[in-house]
C-alpha cells in the first residue's frame, strides 16, 4: 500500500515523487511513456522552476545539462521595436539572476531519473481509470506495455497527467473549455543567427494575439514556436505551420533564417490556460500543473507552476495522512494554499493577455522601453518581482511610462 499514487512522471509528478521523498512518504510514480521522452513545450525554465530546483538542491546539476542559460529576455512589439530585460537579481536580494531552455526530452529525463532513485516507478503504463469501493476512491487502473492490466491502491492520488489528463475526466473535476485553452506549436532549427543567451518573445502582428518565440537550446540549435488562444487559432484561415512559415519568412526575420534549417516537422499541443480558477481536487485525489490549468495565459510558462503545485499537494498529503482525512474538505487546504501563491500572478497575466490583443497598447510600452532605460528598469523590476507585476495592467502604469 502507498500513501499516493503519483500519475505523470512530467515537472508536475517528478518534483511531486522529489517532495514526498522528503517527507518520507511511500509514492509509486507512473507514466504511459518510457523515458526519455519528448514533450512539446518551449522548453524555458523561468525563475519560479529555479527558485523549486534550489529548493530540491538539484541546480547545480542542472546547469550541467545540455542547454542553454538564458541572462536576458527580448521583448518585440508589432511594429518590429524591441527591448531587452537583464535579469539581475543578486544573492542578497533572491532575484531572478538566471532562467534555462533545456530540451524537455532532456530535462524531464533528469528529473524523471532522479525521482525514480527515490521512488518506486512503472514506466510504459497507461492508467486507464479510477477504482472506487462503495464510493470511495481506492486506486487506479492501467495497462502495462504488454497489455496487461493492473490495479494500483493508494488513498490518495495525484493527477500530474497533463493537458488530456485521464484523473480530471474520469473524476469530472471540471468541463474543459476552449475558451481558456491555447494551442501552441514548436519546431527545432539549427542555424539561426543572433541567439546567445537570451529568449525572445515577439508579439508581432502574424500571430495576434499571440507571440513567436525564439529560444536558443544548446548546440546551435534552437526551439521556436507560435501560440495562439484555441478561439484565435479557430477563426484563421491559416494553419499555426503557415503562420510560423509566414514568420520565418517574413522581412524581419528572414535574414535570420537564412541558413537555418528545421530538425523536425512542427509539432503541436495544448495549453490549459490559468485564466479561470479550475477545481483541482475532490475525494481522494488532487490534479496538479497542467491537469488543472495552471499556464500562464501571457507567457504561456507552466513548468514553473506544475513544480509549484507539486509541493503544495504533497505538503498536504503529509497533513492526510497524519489525519487519516483525505476527505474533498481536507484537501481544499491544497486549493487555498496553491492558488493563494500563483493566483495573483494568473489573473494579472490574464489582464496582460487581454491588453496584448492591442497593437497599439504593445507598441507603445515597447517602444517607450526601447528607447527608455527607466521603462527598461521598471519592466525589468517587475519581471524580477522587485516591483509588483500587477502594475503592469494598472492604467497608472502607462501614465507613469508616458511622461518618464
Ligand atoms: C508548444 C508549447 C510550448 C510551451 N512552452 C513552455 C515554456 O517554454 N516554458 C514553460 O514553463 N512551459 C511551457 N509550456 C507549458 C508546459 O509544457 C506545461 O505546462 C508543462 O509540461 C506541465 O507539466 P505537467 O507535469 O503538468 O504535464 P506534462 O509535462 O504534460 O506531463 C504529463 C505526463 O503524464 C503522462 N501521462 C499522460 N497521460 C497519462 C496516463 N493516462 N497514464 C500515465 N501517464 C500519463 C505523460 O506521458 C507525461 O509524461 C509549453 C506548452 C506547449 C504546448
Amino acid at each position: 500500500m502507498y500513501d499516493a499514487i503519483i500519475v505523470g512522471a512530467g515537472p508536475a509528478g517528478s518534483t511531486a515523487a522529489l517532495y514526498a521523498d522528503k517527507y518520507n512518504l511511500n509514492c509509486i510514480l507512473l507514466d504511459k511513456a518510457i523515458f526519455p521522452r519528448d514533450k512539446i513545450c518551449g522548453d524555458a525554465l523561468s525563475g519560479k522552476s529555479v527558485r523549486i530546483m534550489e529548493e530540491l538542491n538539484l541546480i547545480s546539476e542542472v546547469e550541467k545539462l545540455n542547454g542553454s542559460e538564458i541572462n536576458r529576455i527580448t521583448f518585440g512589439g508589432p511594429n518590429h521595436s524591441q527591448f531587452d530585460v537583464h535579469l539581475k537579481g543578486n544573492k542578497n536580494n533572491n532575484h531572478i539572476t538566471k532562467g534555462f531552455v533545456i530540451p524537455r526530452e532532456i530535462f524531464d529525463n533528469y528529473l524523471f531519473n532522479k525521482a525514480k532513485s527515490v521512488t518506486d516507478t512503472l514506466e510504459g503504463f497507461k492508467v486507464k481509470d479510477l477504482i472506487y469501493e462503495k464510493n470511495k476512491l481506492i486506486g487506479i487502473c492501467g495497462v502495462d506495455n504488454e497489455g496487461i492490466e493492473k490495479i494500483i491502491e493508494a488513498p490518495i492520488i495525484l493527477g500530474c497527467d497533463g493537458a488530456n489528463s485521464v484523473i480530471a475526466r474520469k473524476s469530472k473535476t471540471y468541463k474543459r473549455d476552449m475558451d481558456n485553452t491555447a494551442v501552441a506549436i514548436r519546431c527545432y532549427y539549427e542555424g539561426i543567427t543572433g541567439l546567445s543567451n537570451q529568449i525572445e518573445l515577439h508579439y508581432i502582428s502574424e500571430v495576434k494575439p499571440g507571440y513567436f518565440w525564439l529560444f536558443p537550446a544548446g548546440n546551435n540549435k534552437a526551439n521556436i514556436g507560435i501560440g495562439l488562444s484555441k478561439n484565435d487559432a479557430k477563426k484563421e484561415d491559416r494553419t499555426l505551420r503557415n503562420i510560423l512559415n509566414e514568420v520565418t519568412l517574413s522581412k524581419y526575420f528572414k535574414e535570420r533564417f537564412s541558413n537555418a534549417k528545421p530538425l523536425e516537422n512542427p509539432k503541436g499541443w495544448n495549453l490549459p490556460m490559468g485564466s479561470v480558477h479550475r477545481k483541482n481536487h475532490g475525494d481522494g485525489y488532487m490534479l496538479l500543473g497542467d491537469s488543472a490549468g495552471l499556464i500562464d495565459p501571457f507567457t504561456g510558462e507552466g513548468i514553473g507552476n506544475a513544480m509549484v503545485s507539486a509541493k503544495y499537494a504533497i505538503s498536504v498529503v503529509r497533513k492526510a495522512k497524519q489525519s487519516g482525512d483525505y476527505s474533498e474538505n481536507m484537501l481544499k487546504m491544497y486549493d487555498l494554499l496553491l492558488w493563494d501563491e500563483i493566483g495573483k500572478e494568473l489573473r494579472t497575466s490574464t489582464k496582460l493577455q487581454s491588453l496584448s490583443r492591442s497593437s497599439f497598447l504593445l507598441n507603445f510600452v515597447i517602444n517607450r522601453a526601447s528607447r527608455n532605460k527607466e521603462v527598461q528598469e521598471i519592466i525589468s523590476g517587475m519581471l524580477s518581482n522587485e516591483i509588483p507585476k500587477d502594475e503592469l495592467s494598472s492604467p497608472l502604469f502607462y501614465f507613469k511610462i508616458l511622461f518618464s
